[in-house]
């Protein structure tokens, strides 16, 4: 077989050498907690459940789906988004469903990028906005998230050269894997550096319900002059826990949404009526109390693990947002030979930060989709290894 070279350009796989100790681990019979996959533990909620079992029955939903999406899922959305941020959106130009934000991430690069064009690529960072930029053949520019500046890029030191060939940026807040969010004022200054150097900004919005000790998140659309440059992603995946029913949507600019719905209509035929019909469901009238509802135990999960490790002698940030801790390696180790001993002494599954990018060097990541007990088990093997 001769596969193409884009292939070649695919960064190595960096989780290998912590997947194969996890699958010997479980089949030495080691009790595994896994906090290394972002994947919510609980249930969808069940008045969707039972929609998507309704609207199965009804042949009406055997058929392809509309390209761009159902019109009742569009305007859901927008009656969403009006009432959580107060934006308004035109569901017919302004909204477009996706089969998961990870689809419509990906394909907005082929898009906005040819060969030989920039994407600005926050690092640490969702590996998606990278890997797809060096398959479509672009280059993605690196701007790293460092602690010092709260996990916020330095616009500032993106070179004009650069900036010049750049045609879109990627931003993500709440942020994965760091647990920042960012304030208005940065989010300002990103709008304002799109419209000058003419660039896409690709705002995504995946954890904008996961927020605690009273801060809320925003959409970049409430920001002046958004619309004119941004484009966001919300999915259902992470506030519904729905990650395996891939349900997203992108709203925002018209202009990118319509160039993202050329390659989208020629590549897939759209999510099934039935998965959109039980997103109405998610997003109707039952949805504030059921996001209160997660939030609540994501807080009461991020107290109780917060509170061990610090016990344990390890200083952990204390998140505003999503379901993450990102953790500074204690004692300077390499994060990935820490990631090798907590699972080797522990029994504990987590993320070491180069998996996200190269200045994700020094931290893991621990994601909280186990229950509290467990959480708490967790905390108590780690304070075993690091001698507490
Ligand atoms: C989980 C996640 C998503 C959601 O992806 P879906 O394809 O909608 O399930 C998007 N972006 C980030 C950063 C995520 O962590």
């Amino acid at each position: 077989m001769r596969q193409a070279r884009r292939i070649e350009r695919v960064p190595p796989y960096h989780f290998a050498q912590i997947d194969r100790k996890k699958a010997a681990a479980l089949a030495r019979g080691v009790d595994v907690i896994n906090l290394g996959i972002g994947d919510p533990d609980r249930p969808s909620p069940p008045w969707v459940v039972e929609e998507v079992c309704r609207q199965a029955r009804d042949p009406a939903n055997h058929r392809y789906p509309d390209y761009d999406g159902l019109p009742s899922f569009r305007e859901a959305v927008a009656a969403y988004y009006e009432r959580r941020f107060g934006v308004s959106l035109d569901p017919a130009r302004e909204v477009l469903t996706l089969i998961g934000s990870k689809e419509g991430l990906a394909h907005l690069v082929w898009a906005l990028v040819d060969p030989g064009d920039v994407a600005l690529v926050p690092d640490p960072a969702y590996p998606v906005y990278r890997t797809h930029t060096l398959l479509a053949g672009g280059t993605p520019y690196s701007l790293p998230l460092r602690l010092e500046r709260g996990f916020l890029p330095d616009l500032a030191a993106v070179p004009v050269q650069v900036a010049r060939r750049a045609k879109v940026l990627f931003l993500n807040y709440p942020n994965n894997p760091t647990g920042a969010v960012a304030d208005r004022e940065f989010l300002a200054r990103a709008v304002d550096f799109c419209r000058r150097h003419d660039l896409v900004l690709a705002y995504d919005n995946a954890y904008a319900e996961m927020t605690f000790d009273g801060y809320t998140a925003p959409s970049i659309l409430e920001l002046p002059g958004a619309r004119e440059v941004a484009v966001e992603f919300y999915s259902l995946s992470k506030p519904f826990n729905m990650t395996g029913w891939r349900i997203a949507a992108c709203v925002g600019n018209a202009e990118v949404i319509r160039a993202l719905g050329v390659i989208k209509t020629n590549t897939d035929s759209g999510q099934w009526n039935a998965v959109q019909r039980a997103g109405i469901a998610a997003l109707g009238e039952r949805a504030e109390a059921f996001i209160a509802g997660m939030r609540e135990v994501y807080r009461r999960r991020r107290d109780v693990m917060v509170e061990g490790l610090r016990r344990a002698g390890w200083e952990v940030p204390l998140p505003r947002a999503t379901f993450y801790l990102w953790a500074r390696v204690p004692e300077e180790q390499d994060a990935g030979a820490f990631a090798e001993r907590l699972l080797e002494e522990a029994g504990v599954v987590v993320t070491p930060g180069p998996g996200f990018g190269e200045h994700g060097a020094g931290f893991v990541r621990l994601a909280l989709t186990v229950e509290e007990v467990r959480l708490a088990e967790a905390a108590r093997r780690i304070a075993r290894v690091l001698g507490r």
